[in-house]
């Protein structure tokens, strides 16, 4: 029930990237109640909607290992204004790493958005972008044309 395909939608790294086509199995509506309400029902939290874990890696400015995300459980739990526990990213020694560094998820993220906004806000980066998709249109452009041959010649 809390797999978001089944009201049509996709997650990718934890995030909801994308809509499938057509009729969804349950209403989306109500997959957004299921979700909601498994988040806010306690017990351990989802652990996967963390932006710099995953392929989408931050790593370690003191040893380069990739940084682990995590979710703050037990009693001792500190929580954001929103009520939800604190997350955080760590470099684990449990996966390779020194153990030295730790981050707040919520801080991280809003820095590596404000990252990600100033690279895609830039005109160069822009110009390199439509250059390239240039290329590859052009690339593609002779496969394309096999393909709408080949599909005129099934229609007959
Ligand atoms: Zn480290």
């Amino acid at each position: 029930m809390l797999n978001p395909r089944l009201a049509g939608y996709i997650r990718r790294n934890g995030w909801i990237v994308e809509r499938l086509r057509g009729d969804p199995i349950l209403d989306p509506t109500i997959g957004q109640q299921v979700m909601q309400w498994h988040e806010a029902r306690g017990g351990r939290p989802f652990t996967g909607a963390q932006l710099c874990s995953g392929q989408r890696a931050v790593v370690c400015g003191n040893c380069g290992n990739t940084l682990k995300g995590s979710v703050d459980t037990g009693c001792k739990v500190i929580h954001y204004e929103d009520g939800k526990p604190t997350r955080r990213y760590c470099c684990s020694k449990d996966n390779g790493g020194c153990g030295r560094i730790i981050a707040d998820q919520r801080v991280l993220d809003k820095h590596v958005k404000a990252i990600v906004i100033k690279v895609l806000s830039d005109p160069e980066h822009m110009d390199q972008i439509k250059r390239r998709a240039q290329q590859e249109a052009k690339a593609r452009a002779p496969i394309e044309a096999e393909i709408a041959r080949l599909e005129g010649l099934r229609a007959f």
